[in-house]
């Protein structure tokens, strides 16, 4: 394959380790007063808040209602929020959740419209500054220029995207993720690793992205068996992350793929979490893929130390292991989810320039 051109933006200064939050101190704070976004217990659960809370000077305002896959009404109330309050930066704790909210909101607190315009018109201020604090490995949220919304409307989800959403700073501490239950972390875990393989996989990769690509998927490959027995100690947590920070280095610069496309509609009717709705989805991609693109599938498959594309399907199986029941999709659903997924730009970067067709084979064939 033929490299691509590109330009490589990635505003976020990146701190890493553990710590990190406390040791920022003051500076951690980006203005005179914050609005931290979080969901109803990540931040607490994690330990981010206390850390925050104990080094950040000047004042704040807490928004603790984001709630998973955000809502526009919910974005709308926090920036709203943080209007009233004068907020001038944000800090995000939390999953990719909080993180894309907190974007979303940063963008409202300064533009005075309704958040469906931002998808229409964009916005003319830009956001206030951002903190990332991410609590799960899982969505890269804290690297890039993505904030994606649940949109009732049109029953889906869907990125907005900016370069002042990315963050200005991103802290990033593998032991706020040692308090989440181990379905969450194989969720968020096969997210991580769904950005890291649709970069990789895109017809926009370039050399940049798969410098991150190609690292981000050597450390999620040692923790396979971390993953698959359930015993994620700390070092393996601390892969994860940064595992998950280059799958968001990555996608900033080639978007996701169908998988992404197909996963919207798997947790918009079927309440799948986002990272297992895209794992259902990637053994079918990679035997597409395989077909237009196979050096690149090898690759993949070599870097996780697995052999075949059924012993990624069968990792993905043994991940999901705790999945209640299996979708069934009559004929005209599978019609109405795949000619969603076509409508989405994502599927514009998959290789193969997949067709309807393609795609029905591929949901079809997720859905077992
Ligand atoms: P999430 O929806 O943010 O969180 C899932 C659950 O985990 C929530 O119940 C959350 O609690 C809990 N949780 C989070 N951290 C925890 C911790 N340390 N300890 C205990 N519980 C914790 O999950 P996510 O997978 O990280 O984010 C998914 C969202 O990100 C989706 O909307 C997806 O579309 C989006 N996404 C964005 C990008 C991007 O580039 N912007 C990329 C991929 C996906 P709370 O209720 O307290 O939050
Ligand atoms: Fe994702």
């Amino acid at each position: 394959m033929q490299m691509n051109r590109f330009d490589y933006f990635m505003p976020t200064k990146m701190v890493y380790g553990q710590g990190v939050v406390r040791e920022a101190g003051s500076s951690l704070a980006l203005g005179q007063k914050a609005l931290i976004v979080t969901g109803r217990s990540s931040a607490r659960l994690s330990g981010a808040l206390d850390d925050v809370l104990a080094v950040l000077p000047g004042e704040h305002v807490i928004y603790d209602e984001v709630e998973n896959n955000p809502s526009v009404d919910t974005v709308m109330q926090g920036g709203a929020l943080a209007r009233k309050e004068g907020c001038d930066y944000v800090i995000a704790i939390g999953g990719g959740s909080p993180l894309d909210a907190a974007k979303a909101m940063a963008v409202l607190a300064v533009n005075d419209v309704h958040a469906l315009d931002l998808y229409q018109n964009g916005w003319e201020t830009r956001a206030l500054p951002i903190v990332a604090i991410p609590t799960t490995a899982g969505t890269g949220s804290e690297v890039t220029q993505y904030a994606v919304l649940t949109i009732e409307d049109e029953e889906t989800k869907k990125g907005l995207r900016g370069p002042d959403l990315f963050p200005h700073v991103a802290y990033l501490d593998p032991k706020y993720t040692e308090s989440l239950p181990l379905g969450v972390t194989r969720d968020t875990a096969v997210d991580a690793l769904s950005h890291l393989v649709e970069s990789y996989l895109s017809k926009r990769a370039t050399a940049a992205s798969d410098l991150a690509a190609l690292q981000g998927m050597a450390l999620w490959g040692t923790t396979i068996s971390a993953l698959r027995q359930g015993t994620l100690d700390l070092e393996a947590r601390d892969a994860l992350l940064l595992a998950s920070s280059l799958g968001g280095i990555a996608i900033a610069q080639t978007g996701t793929t169908l998988v992404h496309a197909l996963g919207y509609s798997l947790t918009y009717y079927h309440d799948m979490p986002h990272g297992r709705a895209n794992g259902v989805c990637m053994q079918a991609y990679l035997d597409y893929t395989m077909g237009v693109a196979p050096e690149r599938v090898k690759t993949v498959l070599e870097l996780l130390e697995l052999d075949s594309v059924e012993a990624f399907g069968e990792l993905m199986d043994a991940l999901f292991i705790d999945e209640v029941g299996k979708i069934e999709l009559t004929a005209e659903t599978l019609a109405a989810y795949v000619d969603k997924a076509m409508q989405t730009n994502n599927i514009k970067n998959s290789l193969g320039d997949p067709v309807e067709s393609d795609l029905s084979k591929i949901l079809s064939a997720s859905i077992k």
